[in-house]
């Protein structure tokens, strides 16, 4: 019968040549760690089963390992992403372009002049780097960058609005996903939140009376995720500032998505520009990073100087600074817009910007390379808050497969992931998401999938 005298101990299992592999890869204290657990757990189970064999060194080891690979593990990792949804908030919004990473890469790996103004020698700003090119690309007097939208949201309301009334329309007070509610964050700001008009209506005199009882801000969020059909009406964004500025009261109109470029040339409905909310007054303009812009994660707020200057000052502006990776990142995605190069730089862009004809293309040559499935007509979608319910015509690699749930979780567990669609229990690939150096691992990944 075996004892547990008969198991090696940790001591002699640290003298042997596979612990010091261990301990090259993963460190002297871990692998302690491992290697005491291991055998922690052998002992457990030989008291509970004192006929049990005595497991071989080779399997301590093995089961040391294991754990060890476990514990150091990454746990966020690229993604392939078949779905077709291409600003997908799970799967980690825009991918960047080249030159965004480069810049990210390069600040991240030496010191910088992030707050070191190099022609006076002496402590500079970080709120300059990114300005000058939203300045430059937008004609706004000011900008910020800070942690998202929603931190720039908060943010502004809580400089401009604290204590004092804010007016917004019924039909605004949306909750955008992940929890943030635009009531929410006004309340948490400390304004009075002045509801105006009725669900699907407001009017001009609606804000009119309101204003009327003075306020500090008006304020305009877009619907984002949602879209109003039917009896709906609702002043332009022009009127509303108009109206606002005759009762010298500011605007600030949180956009959400932000895109710099029309998004109709690409197919889709035309979502609101940051240029045409600075061509009607708007008086501050919040807009995300990582959504129709591609770039980082970020809130980006524009406008005039004014109110840009106490919205520095305030204290929460220190708690939601953008850190100098993304201000590097930020940078030089805009550098893409403001060289007019965005659809051949910014992967979101170009990821729109792909005939469905080409993508056939693409789907026929899986098809071709899998031996398997049909290539069909379908939808892309932009995803990410922004533009609800819509899509653009693309060509979808369809399979039919035994179970379609297990196929999808084998996908899942290829390395690297892949994500899917499934649509009447048949998978859909949608090749506008997958960069062309995906393809192979995506192939190879499909492929094993098949075989379960
Ligand atoms: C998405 C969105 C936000 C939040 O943006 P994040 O960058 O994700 O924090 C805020 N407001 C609107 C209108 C949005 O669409």
């Amino acid at each position: 019968m075996t004892t547990l005298r008969d198991l090696p101990s940790v001591e002699r299992l640290l003298q042997s040549e596979r612990a010091a592999t261990l301990i090259a890869d993963f460190g002297r204290p871990l692998t302690l760690n491992a290697l005491r657990q291991t055998l922690d757990e052998i002992r457990s189970r030989l008291k509970s089963r004192p006929s049990t064999e005595l497991p071989s060194m080779d399997s301590i080891f093995a089961q040391a390992e294991s754990s060890l690979r476990a514990w150091t593990a990454a746990s966020l990792y690229p993604v392939i992403n078949a779905t077709g949804v291409i600003l997908h908030t799970n799967l980690g919004r825009a991918p960047l372009s080249a030159a965004t990473v480069r810049a990210m890469d390069e600040v991240a790996r030496a010191y910088s002049n992030l707050e070191f103004d190099l022609s006076s020698g002496k402590r500079g700003s970080r709120f300059v780097h990114a300005e000058r090119l939203l300045q430059k690309l937008l004609g706004a007097e000011a900008a910020l960058v800070v942690n998202n939208c929603a931190a720039a949201a908060l943010l502004t309301l809580s400089a401009l609005g604290k204590r004092k009334r804010v007016i917004i329309a019924r039909s605004q007070l949306v909750e955008i996903g992940g929890g943030f509610r635009v009531p929410d964050v006004m309340k948490q700001s400390g304004v009075k939140l002045t509801e105006v008009g009725a669900t699907n209506k407001v009017r001009l005199a609606d804000y009119q009376s309101a204003l009327e009882e003075s306020a500090a801000l008006v304020m305009r969020a877009h619907r984002s995720n949602f879209k109003m059909l039917g009896f709906v009406e609702e002043p332009t964004l022009k009127e509303i500032v108009d109206m606002a500025h005759s009762f010298g009261v500011p605007l600030i109109d949180d956009l959400g998505s932000g895109a710099l470029y029309d998004t109709a040339q690409y197919g889709f409905s035309h979502e609101p520009t940051v240029q045409e909310s600075m061509q009607a007054g708007a008086d501050v303009i919040l807009f995300s990073g990582d959504k129709l812009l591609g770039g980082p994660q970020a809130g980006i707020i524009v406008g005039k100087k004014i109110y840009l200057d106490k919205i520095k000052k305030h204290p929460l502006a220190r708690a939601v600074r953008a850190d100098k990776v993304c201000l590097a990142g930020l940078s030089a995605t805009l550098t893409h817009y403001l060289k007019d190069e965005a659809p051949r730089e910014v992967p979101v862009v170009k990821m729109m910007s792909h005939s469905a004809e080409s993508l056939k293309v693409r789907a026929e040559a899986w098809r071709e390379a899998l031996g398997q499935g049909v290539v069909v007509g379908g939808r892309s979608a932009a995803g990410g808050g922004s533009l609800p319910d819509e899509s653009i015509p693309t060509f979808l690699l369809e399979l039919r497969v035994k179970s379609p749930d297990k196929f999808l979780r084998a996908l899942r567990k290829n390395n690297p992931p892949i994500a899917a669609r499934i649509e009447d229990d048949k998978i859909f690939l949608d090749p506008r998401t997958v960069f062309l150096e995906q393809e192979s691992a995506l192939l190879a990944g499909v492929r094993n999938a098949l075989k379960t």
